[in-house]
């Protein structure tokens, strides 16, 4: 556990390989439910330098425990029954800085003077004809909506708990890949971005129910999206028959199930741990990283699960740490870096 980790509140990896409360594990099957959901886009060039991948396991004895510790936080701020998104929660609302006062009101005074001041402004947009505008900002408000009760230094507080939160989850495991897409060449790459992405996340989470136990089973939990939908669920077919590249599939049964990410809490961590991957890599960013990256599937301390696909010279903390493990003589189950650009 690194001394940064620690300042979360982030516990030490619980020592899953044989025993569990005292029961050889041997003893009992476990199943791990891998939540994935994806941040940025996987087209090239795309509006993203950036596609992260990630896939959270939580097993199914566990999964009420952390369900309600994030109902609990979401609670504190009027939120247990509404979506958690995190890109919508730290956006700027431009409408918060026009109210007087607004950090004064209550939040009810709140909700309704940011709606009175958003339904004016799409007035505005409507009156003089900016049609693209207007649908923009209905959209952002319409998503947005559950949240405006809260000032930009609550709605960061918030996600900041939520992270603090999931790292002390020390049941659970985060696997990424992270594409740096300037340094990804098509012409060379056996695999399209997020189909490279996938077959990394299925092929490091199948390694980790291997060396968990011997009748551990898993399941991808997928944010439902009808194109990846039907991408992963074919490229899901072709491994559990042919295998990955890296590994061959006996423990991750079925293709993966797609939920509505709207109702579904763990595949909205799974967002949170993307956006917070994204937005270190693209800008430096670590208030959410350095919690969540505690939770990274690690051999004796060394990252296994997280990767970011970059140059050799790359010196970001996912890249400190593959190199690491490279001159430990860990074997990683991981394509090769990107060339030198
Ligand atoms: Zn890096």
């Amino acid at each position: 556990m690194s001394r940064q980790a620690s300042r979360f509140g982030a516990k030490p990896q619980e020592p899953s390989r044989f025993f569990l409360s005292g029961i050889p594990l041997k003893a009992i099957a476990l199943t791990y439910l891998c939540y994935m959901d994806e941040s940025g886009t996987p087209s090239i060039p795309g509006n993203t330098s950036h596609f992260v991948l990630v896939g959270l396991s939580i097993p199914i004895s566990r999964w009420r425990d952390a369900d309600k510790s994030i109902t609990k936080i979401l609670g504190k701020c009027g939120l247990e029954n509404e979506e958690l998104h995190t890109a919508w929660v730290l956006r700027s609302y431009f409408e918060q800085s026009r109210i007087a006062n607004f950090d004064e009101l209550d939040w009810d005074a709140r909700r309704a003077a940011v709606r009175k001041e958003r339904n004016k402004y799409l007035l505005h947009l409507q009156q003089t004809h900016q049609s693209k505008s207007y649908r923009q900002f209905k959209k952002m408000y319409r998503h947005t909506d559950p949240y405006v009760h809260l000032t930009r230094d609550e709605r960061m507080a918030l996600i900041q708990e939520v992270a603090a939160n999931i790292s002390t989850w020390n049941y659970a495991r985060l696997f990424a890949e992270c594409v740096d897409k300037l340094h990804f060449d098509p012409s060379r790459a056996r695999l399209p971005v997020d189909a490279q992405a996938f077959e990394q996340i299925v092929s490091r989470f199948e390694k980790y129910l291997e060396n968990t136990d011997s009748k551990s089973h898993g399941l991808l939990v997928h944010d439902n999206n009808q194109t990846i939908a039907r991408k992963h669920t074919l490229l899901m077919r072709d491994f559990q028959h042919w295998g990955t590249f890296w590994t061959k599939i006996h423990r991750i049964i079925e293709t993966p199930l797609f939920v509505d990410s709207s109702l579904t809490r763990m595949v909205q961590i799974a967002d949170l741990c993307s956006y917070a991957l994204r937005r270190y890599l693209e800008n430096g960013e670590t208030a959410l990283f350095n919690p969540i990256f505690s939770r990274a599937d690690r051999v004796r301390d060394k990252v296994l699960g997280i990767r970011h696909f970059s140059v050799d010279t790359c010196k970001c903390n996912i890249c400190k740490s593959h190199k690491t493990l490279k001159s430990s003589g860990q074997a990683v189950a991981v394509a090769p870096k990107a060339v030198k650009a």
